[in-house]
């Protein structure tokens, strides 16, 4: 009996004719779990795809949220990055099991993502001509054993290039707004040749302030990219 990955339940698998000739991926997440992960639908910051119906009307200015407002009102941010999207909210149950998989470097469970991030690429996206993962630093991606965001990226049916390299710094999280905006770029373009215009598509697993799609995005912008879009599994 195959356990699921997240509560370790036993899964009943499905054994009909259709299953049986199309094989398709096993499961690795039982049915309750996954049902349990909440999809972003309904009205959403048109940049950043902040759900608008969890956010207080204080927080909305027109179709944008004030977070996205602050950003496009500074020269230096604005445009960054044209716009996100993301599957999923960052739910209990999402908290779970990104923790799961990052931590105890579980990465199966992602297996779960690929259909539905899959989905979004091909609806949101079919105009991108690259597709950049946000990379970790050499430390963490050593102490973690993977990039979730290579991880994802390896999902779609997309150029796939790894232009970007990161430095080593203490977590973001620590760290307030203002300190995160205004740190040093902790991002470097690692190709001898500039872009020439290229529509880029940035992945990470969460957009939580947007200041790492953001630095990661002006980067790109520096070397001559196009506009740059980001597409993440969560909205923090
Ligand atoms: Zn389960
Ligand atoms: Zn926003």
């Amino acid at each position: 009996m195959q356990k699921c990955l997240r509560c370790e339940q036993d899964m009943v698998l499905p054994t009909t004719w259709f299953h049986v000739v199309t094989c398709p991926p096993l499961p690795v997440c039982c049915s309750d779990c996954e049902r349990q992960l909440e999809r972003i639908v309904g009205e959403t910051c048109l940049v950043c795809h902040r759900p608008f119906s969890r956010a207080e009307q204080h927080y909305r200015k027109g179709d944008m949220c004030y977070d996205c407002v602050r950003w496009e009102g500074d020269a230096e941010w604005k445009d960054a990055l044209r716009m996100n999207h993301s599957v999923y909210t960052y739910n209990d149950t999402m908290k779970d099991v990104l923790a799961t998989a990052k931590f105890r470097g579980d990465i199966a469970l992602f297996a779960m993502f690929e259909s539905p991030f899959q989905q979004a690429y091909t609806t949101h996206f079919p105009h991108i001509d690259l597709v950049v993962p946000i990379p970790l630093s050499n430390e963490r991606l050593y102490e973690r054993g993977f990039n979730q965001a290579t991880v994802l990226a390896a999902f779609l049916p997309a150029r796939i290039e790894e232009l970007l390299t990161r430095t080593h710094t203490e977590k973001q999280s620590k760290k307030s707004r203002a300190e995160r905006i205004h740190v040093e770029n902790v991002f470097r373009y690692n190709k001898s040749n500039r872009l020439t215009g290229q529509s880029i598509l940035l992945i990470d697993d969460i957009y939580t302030t947007g200041s790492t799609l953001r630095h990661a995005a002006n980067i790109l912008r520096e070397q001559g990219a196009g506009e740059i879009f980001s597409l993440t599994l969560v909205r923090g």
